[in-house]
């Protein structure tokens, strides 16, 4: 439809397309934005409402994070009453009560074991934090020669450089900051069946650099942003061991697995398995603010208190924010007051059934849905623009990227829209046709 014109105080929405083309990074984005964006006014329940009046239905959970939709009347009202009292307090030298409960919660919540929590303000920076403490723990325990990180290919843990460096080496990043990155140890991409024969071959490479690692860091059961595969939670408790025998620390990444995504409360949860740091962030506060959080083990937090240098040195300064911590701490109880774990198999069901038509499709080579998570893999790269807009011209906002047409709903979705959002996802396969058809049957069969 024609633009509507901007509310009161408002920027016209082509002024709005204007300036940020001008003046703003998107994320992997050129300067000046290439693509225009489409310009979001306002949000609500699962629901996008654009500047010019369109509404599309949210596919992405604005990646993984609105758990409860936008603009839940708990988490608004949990906001609005921290505002009465203070959005923002510097940590050093003070605490105060959501900090404090937050942390409690996520004691409580997570992997038995995990009693110490660095209240971090984005995944990236959790991440390094929970890298930051295993190199750490071991120079202070008189094991310096540990200092490296062993992780399977197809992973992604942030932007940011040490994180990068545990990120897929194919991933793009690598080529580009070769020399600067740490080097880490690589395995390939674990099989999606539990295969003995692969932590066989993964015992074998620890055992000769164990000496040099300091821990294995790796997304339990789902590979997001470096793939959307999903693997048995089996490799868990086999890395667990491993871990143990070659006195390694443990670290699992659940910043987009976390809070139910996968159909547990944690990826962990599918294995019984506690590692010895874990990174939280996304659902956190249901993807209201910016935090991210960094448990871990009395035995790492000893560990570094003991050392040489006996603090862990690390303080952002929107750390422990306590907007974000009473959101959060509101977003789980939201949560958990919720059958979540019926819900969550319910929007499985609806994405297997609703996926199951992109499995005749030709050029995709598979379909798979773990928990609110649903996928379309081609066996061809998408074309982003294309798919994104058959998508949108269906009704719903997806991301479409590398050869993956993929979603994961807020949990508040309700039937029609996830149909409507099963629907738009096969409608951006067949917006991607692939350019030989040749093979395309035995492929899929293989
Ligand atoms: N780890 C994982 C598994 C992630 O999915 C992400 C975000 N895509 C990050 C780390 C980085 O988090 P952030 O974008 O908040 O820095």
């Amino acid at each position: 439809g024609a633009p509507r014109r901007a509310p009161e105080g408002q920027l016209d929405p082509e002024l709005v397309l204007k300036l940020d083309r001008e003046h703003v990074w998107h994320p992997y984005g050129p300067m000046p934005g290439m693509r225009d964006p489409l310009v979001v006014a306002s949000a609500a329940g699962a629901t996008l409402t654009l500047a010019d009046g369109r509404e599309l239905v949210d596919g992405m959970s604005s990646w993984w994070a609105a758990i409860h939709g936008y603009r839940h009347p708990v988490l608004d009202a949990a906001a609005v009453d921290q505002l009465g009292r203070m959005s923002h307090v510097m940590f050093g030298g003070l605490t105060h009560e959501p900090a404090v409960r937050l942390a409690r919660t996520l004691v409580e919540i997570t992997p038995p074991g995990l009693e110490h929590v660095f209240l971090a303000d984005s995944g990236s920076v959790s991440v390094e934090v929970a890298i930051k403490m295993c190199l750490q723990y071991w120079r202070s325990v008189g094991r310096p020669a540990k200092q490296r990180l062993l992780t399977w290919r197809g992973g992604y843990h942030g932007d940011t450089f040490h994180p990068m460096s545990v990120c897929d080496p194919e991933g793009g990043m690598h080529h580009l900051w070769g020399g600067v990155l740490p080097r880490q140890v690589f395995a390939p991409i674990p099989p999606v069946e539990f295969a003995q024969s692969y932590v066989d071959d993964l015992a074998a490479t620890l055992a000769e650099c164990a000496d040099e690692v300091a821990a294995i860091i790796v997304e339990p059961v789902v590979q997001g942003a470096g793939g959307m595969r999903f693997h048995d939670p089996a490799y868990l408790r086999a890395l667990r061991e491993l871990c143990d025998t070659h006195d390694v620390l443990l670290v699992f990444d659940e910043i987009a697995t976390g809070f139910g995504r996968t159909g547990e409360l944690f990826a962990a949860d599918h294995a019984g398995v506690t590692p010895d740091v874990m990174c939280l962030g996304k659902a956190l506060t249901g993807g209201y603010l910016t935090l991210a959080a960094t448990l871990c083990t009395t035995r790492v937090a000893q560990g570094i208190s003991r050392g040489a240098v006996p603090v862990l040195a690390h303080g952002p300064t929107f750390m422990g924010n306590p907007l974000a911590c009473a959101v959060a701490s509101a977003s789980i109880e939201l949560l958990l007051a919720a059958p979540w774990r019926a819900t969550v198999a319910g929007i499985s069901a609806g994405l297997r059934a609703g996926l199951e038509p992109a499995r005749r499709l030709p050029g995709v080579l598979d379909v798979r849905v773990l928990g609110a998570i649903g996928v379309i893999q081609l066996d061809h790269e998408v074309e982003m623009a294309a798919a994104t807009a058959a998508a949108v011209d269906a009704g719903v906002w997806l991301r479409p990227f590398r050869d993956l047409i993929y979603a994961m709903p807020p949990y508040v979705v309700t039937q029609s829209e996830l149909e409507r959002i099963t629907d738009a996802m096969v409608a951006a396969a067949k917006a991607c046709p692939p350019k030989h058809l040749v093979n395309q049957v035995s492929r899929r069969e293989g």
